[in-house]
């Protein structure tokens, strides 16, 4: 029977998110463990008296409060809901069937999806053996074909975070037609080393018409639910966004919640200092105890555990932390509130330890 779907559909990976189950501690997609503020949470009733409206299809009022903050050009702002649906768009913006996308990996496990519904050939390089994007074999990946580059900075799942000095030098070498996604997802979580620069998108898109920063309100803003995220790009590209765009797929509520939460910003990024600081405490335990984890720029950590990663995961979840492993290449932890990162350590410096 001829299918009615498109075949080469049977040889992609669905995306498949981080589970739970009732009364788990769920430290498995990187979310922020507090609800939302009350400032936030009164603007989304507030925007409910409206649901029988569509929301502004350009989201004008939330592009004008990032422009004030970033201090970018409204022209050079675009959302998107979440900004896993702006790297969908970014592969429809830039590439035909049988271009080429090249991405770090293991890294965001949506890029290789996109690249693949879009018609487009996924090209993962490899990561170095310190679990980071290697910068050079990424370059020397470019092909006559390749229209875009994703760099996951700090890297999901792995932690691993890329200076500016090499960063602005992998930007430089990149040709100016391809575009390369800055895809900061974790940038709130980023304390660079003393006498060291933050590796800020935002500066280094300057005077780089190619360079697209993504950014999301899902992790450090705490907004996973409603789904938005955005890009800073070149007015160009930010058009080009705008026509694959699902029309109105940035509800009113997000939109408000994210208008909302921009002028909470002080108070929602002093929580990333907690987290930071558990962070380093679980990066201390879980070292001690004998677990190879690499230094994280972001809000989890990467226990690179090879073939022992699934029955690691599976063993934990019983233990009541559900966290989340990648094949066979390792398992990922987010870094949740003191109480929860506890129950983790309890289960990985006891029990766990037999798969250290
Ligand atoms: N980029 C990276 C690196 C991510 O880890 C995620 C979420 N897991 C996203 C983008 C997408 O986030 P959202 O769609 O919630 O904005």
């Amino acid at each position: 029977m001829t299918p009615r779907t498109r075949p080469d559909l049977a040889s992609i990976p669905a995306y498949v998110p981080g589970r739970s189950f009732p009364g788990a501690i769920k430290l498995a997609s990187n979310e922020t463990t507090h609800g939302p503020l009350p400032s936030v949470r009164e603007a989304i009733a507030e925007a409910t008296t409206t649901l029988n409206r569509y929301p502004d299809n350009t989201s004008a009022a939330l592009i004008g409060a990032l422009s004030e903050r970033l201090h970018v050009e409204p022209e050079r702002i675009a959302v998107g809901c979440g900004s896993v649906s702006l790297c969908q768009e970014l592969v429809q913006v830039t590439c035909n069937a049988g271009d080429e996308v090249v991405y770090s990996w293991r890294s965001f496990e949506a890029y290789p999806v996109v690249a693949a519904v879009a018609g487009a050939t996924a090209v993962p390089v490899p990561n170095t053996a310190e679990h980071g994007h290697d910068l050079p074999a990424m370059l020397a990946a470019i092909t006559d074909r390749t229209r875009l580059i994703f760099v996951c900075n700090p890297n999901n799942p792995t932690g691993s975070l890329l200076g500016r000095d090499e960063l602005e030098k992998f930007l430089d070498a990149v040709p100016s037609h391809v575009v390369v996604a800055l895809d900061e997802a974790y940038f709130e979580y980023v304390r660079p080393a003393p006498g060291e620069d933050l590796p800020d998108g935002l500066t280094l898109a300057e005077g780089r018409r190619n360079v697209v920063v993504l950014r999301t309100f899902s992790k450090a803003y705490g907004l996973a639910g409603l789904r938005i995220g955005y890009a800073v790009a070149d007015p160009e590209i930010v058009t080009s966004l705008g026509k694959v765009h699902t029309p109105f797929a940035v509800s009113s509520l997000a939109q408000s919640a994210a208008i909302a939460s921009l002028a909470a910003a002080g108070e929602l990024l002093d929580r990333t200092e907690q987290v930071v600081a558990e962070r380093s405490r679980m990066f201390d335990a879980l070292t001690a105890a004998g677990y190879p984890v690499p230094p994280s720029a972001a809000n989890f950590l990467w226990l690179p555990l090879g073939e022992r990663s699934p029955a690691f995961s599976e063993a934990s979840a019983e233990a009541g932390v559900v966290i989340r492993h990648y094949g066979t290449d390792g398992a990922r932890v987010t870094v949740g509130d003191p109480h929860e990162n506890d129950a983790f350590l309890a289960f990985a410096t006891g029990p766990g330890r037999a798969y250290a």
